[in-house]
Order: C-alpha cells, then sequence, then structure tokens
C-alpha cells in the first residue's frame, strides 16, 4: 500500500463509495466525516441498474436489495389518474444485471459500506472531523480541519456535500441556479396502491399547476410537491397544507398520516471544475440537480468509481497526474450534458403548461412505451446507462 492515504472528506454515500473503491484497488484511506456518526438522514432512495451493477462489484447491493423494494416498473400519469405511459426496466436485462430501479433509503448504503469496510486494513475513519479546506503540496496534501490540526495524504477527495468546504475552500465556483419553488416531501404508512388501481412504485404525474411524484420506499410512500415560493415555511409545515397537497392525488381523499415532512431547495449546480491538482471532487460538492429522475446520488457514485480508477493507475504510476483531468473531462462532461439537462427536461415534462406542450409530452412517452425496443432506448436514458456509455467516449 502506497504510504500516505488519500483522504476522503465526507462519510455520505459518494465519500464511502470512493473509499471502498479505494482499498479495493489497495489503496490505504482516511474518512474526516464533520459528524459524530454515519448519517442517518433518508433523502436518497432511487438506485439506477448500473449503480446497483457498481455497489455489487463492491460487495454492497445484497443489502441494499435485501432492506430496499425492487421497482420493476415506471409511470407517467395524469392527475386524473389516465395513464400515459408505463415501462418495464425488464427489458435492460441485456445490459445491466439489475433491471429494475432499487427503492432504498440511502443510508442503509453508508451503514453498509462503514460495515464491510471498517475493519479492512488500510480503512480509518475519523468522526466530528470537519474540514475547512485544503493545501496542495504538489508531492502530497494536507487536509485541514477546524481548529487548526493538519492530516497528510496522497490527495483529498471533497465528497462532503452540497456545502462542500473543500470545494469553498479551493476558491471553485459552483456555477447554476436555484429554482424559485422549494419542494416538499410527505411521508405516510398510507399505501397508495390499495386505491390507485395498478400503481407503480415510481409514478410521476404531470399538470400544468399540480404536478407531483409517488415513490414507494420500505414502510411509507414519498410524495413530492413543488411549494411557490411565496408560501411561508410556517404555513408550509402544517396539517392543512399537507392535506391540500394528499387532495391532488386521489380526488376526495386528504386523510392520509404524515409521518415525516422535509422542504428544501433545488438546485441545478455543476462546479466549474472537479479538480485542482491533488484536490478533487465528487457527488454533491461537484453537482446538484432537482430529484425528478434520481439522479444526484447516482451520479456521485458514478463520479466516485470513475475518479478511482484514474486514481489508481496515478497513484501505481500506470499513468500520469493529468490522466485526472480525463476524470473531470468524462464526469464533467455528462453532469452537463446527461443529468443537468435531463433533470431540467423532467421537470418540464410535468409541468408543461400548453395545451400543445402537453400533447407532445403525452406522445412522446406514449411512443416510447409503445414497443420494446424503444423502451429499451428510452430506458437506457432514464437508468443512466447512456451517461455511462457517453463517458466512456470522452478521451
Ligand atoms: C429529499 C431528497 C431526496 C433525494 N432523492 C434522491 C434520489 O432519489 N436519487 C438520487 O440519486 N439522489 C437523490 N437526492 C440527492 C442525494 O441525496 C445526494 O445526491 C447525495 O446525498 C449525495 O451524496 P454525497 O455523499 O455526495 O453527499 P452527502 O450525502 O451530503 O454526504 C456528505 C457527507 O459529508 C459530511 N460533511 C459535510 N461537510 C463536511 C466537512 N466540512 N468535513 C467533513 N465532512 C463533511 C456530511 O456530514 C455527510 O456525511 C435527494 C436529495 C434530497 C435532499
Amino acid at each position: 500500500m502506497a504510504a500516505d492515504p488519500v483522504i476522503v472528506a465526507g462519510a455520505g454515500p459518494v465519500g464511502l463509495v470512493a473509499a471502498a473503491s479505494l482499498i479495493r484497488e489497495g489503496i490505504p484511506v482516511t474518512v474526516l466525516e464533520s459528524g459524530p456518526t454515519i448519517s442517518q438522514e433518508m433523502r436518497a432512495s432511487t438506485f439506477h441498474a448500473p449503480t446497483l451493477d457498481m455497489l455489487d462489484d463492491l460487495g454492497a447491493a445484497k443489502g441494499m436489495i435485501e432492506q430496499g423494494i425492487i421497482g420493476p416498473k415506471l409511470q407517467y400519469r395524469q392527475r386524473d389518474q389516465k395513464l400515459i405511459a408505463e415501462f418495464d426496466f425488464g427489458v435492460l436485462a441485456d445490459v445491466t444485471r439489475h433491471p429494475y430501479r432499487l427503492q432504498c433509503e440511502q443510508f442503509k448504503l453508508t451503514r453498509i459500506l462503514h460495515d464491510l469496510l471498517k475493519d479492512k486494513p488500510g480503512f480509518s475513519i475519523a468522526f466530528n472531523a470537519q474540514v475547512s479546506g485544503g493545501t496542495d503540496h504538489g508531492d502530497h496534501v494536507e487536509a485541514v480541519l477546524e481548529g487548526g490540526t493538519r492530516i497528510r495524504g496522497s490527495y483529498l477527495i471533497g465528497a462532503d456535500g452540497a456545502r462542500s468546504a473543500v470545494r469553498k475552500a479551493s476558491g471553485i465556483e459552483f456555477e447554476g441556479f436555484t429554482w424559485p419553488e422549494r419542494f416538499l416531501v410527505l411521508s405516510t404508512e398510507f399505501d397508495f396502491a390499495t386505491i390507485i388501481p395498478g400503481l407503480a412504485d415510481v409514478s410521476y404525474y404531470a399538470d400544468p399547476e399540480e404536478w407531483f411524484f409517488l415513490l414507494r420506499v420500505p414502510g411509507v410512500w414519498r410524495c413530492m410537491f413543488p411549494v411557490a415560493p411565496e408560501v411561508s415555511d410556517e404555513e408550509i409545515m402544517t396539517d392543512a397544507f399537507a392535506r391540500a397537497r394528499f387532495a391532488r392525488i386521489v380526488a376526495g381523499r386528504d386523510d392520509y398520516p404524515v409521518k415525516h415532512r422535509t422542504l428544501y431547495r433545488v438546485h441545478q449546480r455543476v462546479a466549474e471544475t472537479f479538480r485542482k491538482g491533488r484536490i478533487l471532487l465528487a457527488g454533491d460538492a461537484a453537482h446538484i440537480n432537482n430529484p425528478l429522475g434520481g439522479m444526484g446520488l447516482n451520479g456521485g457514485v458514478h463520479d466516485a468509481v470513475n475518479l478511482v480508477e484514474k486514481l489508481a493507475r496515478a497513484i501505481r504510476g500506470e499513468a500520469p497526474e493529468a490522466e485526472l483531468d480525463h476524470y473531470v473531462r468524462q464526469r464533467r462532461g455528462v453532469t452537463i450534458e446527461h443529468v443537468q439537462r435531463q433533470t431540467i427536461q423532467n421537470k418540464k415534462n410535468l409541468e408543461a403548461k400548453t395545451p400543445e406542450d402537453q400533447a407532445d409530452f403525452r406522445n412522446r412517452m406514449a411512443e416510447a412505451a409503445s414497443d420494446p425496443a424503444k423502451a429499451h432506448a428510452y430506458l437506457l436514458g432514464v437508468s443512466m446507462i447512456n451517461s455511462l456509455r457517453r463517458a466512456a467516449e470522452i478521451e
């Protein structure tokens, strides 16, 4: 093993996937996590097929599948429940070992990865270790902790989330915009499949004013609604507000018990670069997007796997350090070309305002679902296989 460990700031899903990939390559790693323990936040719940293939290679997919829900289908519906299109991920069985969407809370992934890693030689993790930045000394780095402690490493990966201290301290701009509306997630133990015939575990509802989506995760359905900027946080958090949103789902019903209520701002931002010398960014530290399509965490896992392939070669002296720019070209390239473009388009589709745009969306989806070959082509995009293929093409 190389003398200096790679330092990873952040023990979120992306930091721990990077750590597991490094350990698999025989490279020592030190993870610095600001929290007192591994995060228990539910947050992302969608895992796409190629991400599951990657997690399987790290030994983490089996536990996720056991603790999650296999979602074989995806639906687009109108507010009146009329089905616009239904897709079966089974058609992807020729290109993935996991031809479905797995619905599983992200804290289960971080827990599984931490359990897999904690006794491995070369792995160490420090909690309550808040990174404030890093210094690149040309042949090594130092991560700087709040309080001034410096920790030496070969490289520093900033996987410290959307507010990344590593990104900010490196002076890297986070370019993009914030949507005016916020997104409200209401989780309920009520089972919508009992009142909506044929409801898929992942269902997006298009409507010019009141679009939303329903996702089944273990134990609850997550219902996500956009909220206009002028509504106050206090009002949003009331039961009356929740009931008014629930009333959009099935006419005449609004009485579902709320288990969790989360309101969050939604951004479309990409770091101006994912590399400054020996300091690298991955996951939310490098890019954030709206949750329509479940691409944020998945893209972050794809970053971590891609980055470690290059980093391992550079550390072993099998490739020049410039190989790390290849990571930036590939992952930043597809983040912009695919993830940002697709998630913005997904929002536009659901909220289409004019009858022409609404008809265009319905027709495109109906056409894509009209035969297995077209559905296959469409689902390659939805499940992010196309973005990985495109990244592999970028020199
Ligand atoms: C409500 C919601 C729903 C979502 N749904 C989906 C979905 O279905 N599919 C999907 O793909 N994505 C989804 N996302 C996005 C997804 O949650 C993120 O993309 C994902 O968490 C990114 O992982 P990460 O490891 O890069 O960052 P994080 O999960 O934010 O982890 C960062 C880690 O770094 C630690 N940290 C922060 N600052 C420091 C510091 N200075 N020093 C040391 N440690 C630090 C944090 O404590 C944390 O443990 C959703 C997000 C939200 C908010």
